[in-house]
């Protein structure tokens, strides 16, 4: 049942990360209180949290602690415990409830829901071993990537085979999981749709931003997405169809590709605010944290609307020094770091949003800055 949550009722946030910390900072705006579960001391989530609970995710009594603290809870990342946020769902209110961290753990039950949906995926195989690899690969012709079934990200556990020959490279894959096998799409563009969705089914997506990776990490977002309109119509349609699907509550990122002819792929879906969605805070009338603080607390939801073309840009460890040197230089810049301590090499520390009349011109001025050329 979809309950209301006031302002001066408790939060809970599974993860002290910057997704927590910036779903955190929508929330205390609006004058709820935090609690924030997570392993380290101090946490990007911790620092702007009231009450902060230092344990493991999957920690029993921590998690009791966590339910007795919040009047709802929900979660920044999604590889953490399904059995346990199960249990807490039967003790908590928990609004997202424990499914779609199932479904979004595993690449094998992402996609059967992303075509159970009725969206387009590239043509893959379930593949347990590298023994089923090498017997059913010609089912899947060359390029293609082998991917981890379970526990990867931004690049992590995944190999590119290029021919038959590379076909050793992905042996190391399967001491992690069952891995799916997959098709190399010839993608124009990568795009992502950021869908939410409160109790009521009520549902809105954020401008469908276009993603650059470099190195398999997001570097840039810009907004909105240099596709054609019909395009970033069709993107929204698949979104609202995954989210309709999973009878969605919260957030839900869609990443796709964006093909020649103007056809859309499924790529991946996190069932949580994004990295590409983070110029919301500063282009949209209602932010992606905003959006799903209303979603998870049984508000109504807020259309949202984009002021001006943006760009947002991520500050990985090598970026803070450059980054630091040059805030005199930008002052229509809105800087987010997210109070790590340690700017570790391509450790995301924060993001730039740089909101623009001329998309081209500020892509110019982030190139030209020098800041991100390591
Ligand atoms: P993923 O972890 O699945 O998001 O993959 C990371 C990146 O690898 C994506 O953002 C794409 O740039 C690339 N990639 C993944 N799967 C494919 C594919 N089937 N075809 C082409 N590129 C892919």
């Amino acid at each position: 049942m979809t309950k209301i949550i006031y302002p001066g009722q408790t939060i809970g946030i599974i993860g002290g990360g910057q997704l927590g910390r910036m779903m955190a900072l929508a929330a205390k705006e609006a004058g709820f209180k935090i609690a924030v579960l997570e392993p380290s001391m101090d946490s990007p989530g911790g620092q702007v949290a009231d009450v902060r609970i230092v344990a493991p995710y999957d920690d029993e009594a921590a998690l009791e602690e966590l339910a007795e603290v919040s009047d709802v809870i929900t979660y920044e990342f999604e590889n953490i415990d399904y059995e346990g946020l199960k249990r807490l769902s039967q003790m908590a209110y928990v609004p997202q409830g424990a499914e779609l961290v199932r479904i979004t753990q595993d690449r094998v039950t992402e996609k059967e829901a992303i075509m159970n949906a009725g969206c387009p995926v590239a043509p893959y195989l379930v593949v347990n071993t590298y023994e089923e690899l090498l017997a059913n690969i010609d089912r899947i012709s060359y390029p293609c990537i082998v991917k981890t079934a379970r526990g990867g990200y931004d690049g992590k556990g995944q190999q590119l085979l290029k021919s038959a020959e590379d076909l050793p490279l992905a042996k190391g894959l399967f001491s992690h999981s069952q891995c799916i096998v997959e098709g190399f799409v010839p993608f124009v563009k990568e795009v992502s749709v950021i869908v939410q969705r409160n109790g009521n089914g009520e549902s809105y997506c954020q401008p469908v931003g276009e993603n650059i990776h470099v190195h398999h990490i997001l570097h840039e977002t810009i907004v909105p997405a240099r596709i054609k309109e019909e395009t970033s119509l069709a993107a929204e349609r698949e979104a609202f169809k995954i989210a309709d699907y999973i009878n969605l509550v919260g957030t839900l990122a869609v990443e796709m590709f964006v093909l020649e002819d103007g056809g859309i792929v499924i790529n991946e879906l996190a069932p949580r605010p994004h990295n590409s969605g983070h110029y919301s805070i500063e282009a949209c009338n209602v932010s992606q944290f905003h959006q799903h603080i209303r979603a998870v607390c049984g508000w109504p939801l807020c259309k949202p609307q984009l002021w001006a073309p943006s760009i947002m840009v991520n500050v990985l460890g090598q970026h803070v020094m450059p980054l630091s040197n040059s805030i005199a230089k930008y002052p229509e810049w809105s800087i987010h770091l997210y109070g790590k301590a340690e700017a570790k090499v391509n450790r995301k520390m924060g993001h730039v949003t740089i909101m623009t009349k001329n998309l081209e011109e500020t892509l110019q001025q982030i190139e030209s800055s020098g800041i991100w050329s390591e």
